[in-house]
């Protein structure tokens, strides 16, 4: 499921190339028929995430609410920035030629360490998935492209369209439905880092006897955790997953949140998970480049903790599989 870092990134697509500009909104599929004609025909006139929900908001002052849940995903085409990055991770692949790659590995750190919002690359007319992870496909050959397979909602601008299939939740909403789903929602450190909202995440984390590892990925805790950055964030504040979180030092409970305003800032600057700290160019050019080198513990059991040297445990725990150093996390 994408987390948080990934839903801003869409968020931010929509802002650079939809914004502004008139959409014309269909259903292909038919489900979300009735809903797209409430905004058809207006002007796109904001984007925001709110954890791993987004909303868009058109000129008659309706919102569309996507939550993408496990298989939602976008499908962008036509007139489309392109995080350099992303599309330099692409090219890797399937290329021998990996000249440029360097450089741009080292601007991401630059970017990331500067929580650039422009990293997004120049508009190239081509197509883009968005989801999980980034995924940039064949260059297309005409525009508007035919909507291919179950497209719920399809936005589309004189020089872009957004297909989006799968998801969880599409909806249209009025302006107070919106607050009324925003205030339900934990703080989100892309929309405030202050100390309002670190005091909201610490005084509910330290009420409640549930164990920190689902308050992490509890929404109405803290916004846009799931289950790599949960995983990833317990392990750098050396936390034990299951103690209660009113057991969890203060001080820890701080460090937990401060943490994730860094992370996601990272995540939002440069597409990935990136969970390590301190790596030299090396490795942080195979970290950026393969998700199994830039992870402390997620998906790594069995393999030997790269601190203690104790095999990495994975476990269940509220139907999600949560992987932690019984060690280090002891
Ligand atoms: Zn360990």
């Amino acid at each position: 499921m994408p987390e948080g870092h990934s839903v801003h990134r869409i968020a931010r697509q929509f802002a650079t190339n939809f914004v502004g500009h008139r959409v014309t909104v269909s259903s292909p599929q038919g489900r979300f028929a009735e809903g797209a004609a409430r905004i058809d025909g207006q002007v796109m006139t904001a984007a925001k995430a709110v954890g791993k929900q987004m909303f868009l908001e058109f000129e008659n002052g309706l919102w569309l609410r996507i939550h993408l849940g496990i298989y939602g995903a976008w499908d962008f085409a036509g007139e489309i920035s392109v995080d350099p990055t992303i599309a330099s991770a692409n090219g890797r692949m399937g290329q021998t030629n990996q000249r440029g790659t360097d450089a741009d590995a080292a601007r991401v750190f630059d970017d990331a360490g500067e929580n650039s919002l422009h990293s997004i690359g120049a508009p190239r007319r081509t197509r883009l998935r968005m989801a999980e992870s980034e995924k940039l496909e064949a260059e297309i050959t005409s525009f508007p492209p035919e909507p291919v397979g179950q497209v719920r909602v399809r936005l589309l601008t004189d020089t872009a369209v957004a297909d989006l299939r799968g998801p969880t939740a599409c909806e249209v909403l009025d302006p107070a439905e919106v607050d009324a789903v925003i205030a339900k929602l934990g703080p989100d450190p892309m929309l405030d880092d202050g100390p309002e909202a670190e005091e909201r995440f610490v005084s509910t984390v330290r009420r409640k006897p549930t164990s920190i590892a689902l308050l992490l990925m509890d929404q109405s805790v803290v916004s846009g955790i799931g289950n790599v950055y949960r995983a990833e964030l317990l392990f750098r504040a050396r936390q034990n997953p299951h103690t209660p979180g009113k057991q969890v030092p203060e001080d820890t409970v701080r460090e937990l949140w401060h943490d994730w305003v860094k992370l996601l800032r990272i995540g939002v600057a440069t597409g990935q998970m990136m969970t390590m700290d301190d790596l030299d160019d090396e490795s942080y050019r195979k970290a950026m480049a393969s998700r199994d080198d830039r992870h402390w513990v997620y998906k790594r059991e069995g393999l030997p903790c790269r601190v203690c040297g104790t095999h990495i445990v994975m476990e269940e725990l509220g139907g999600r599989k949560l992987y932690w150093c019984p060690k280090d996390q002891a």
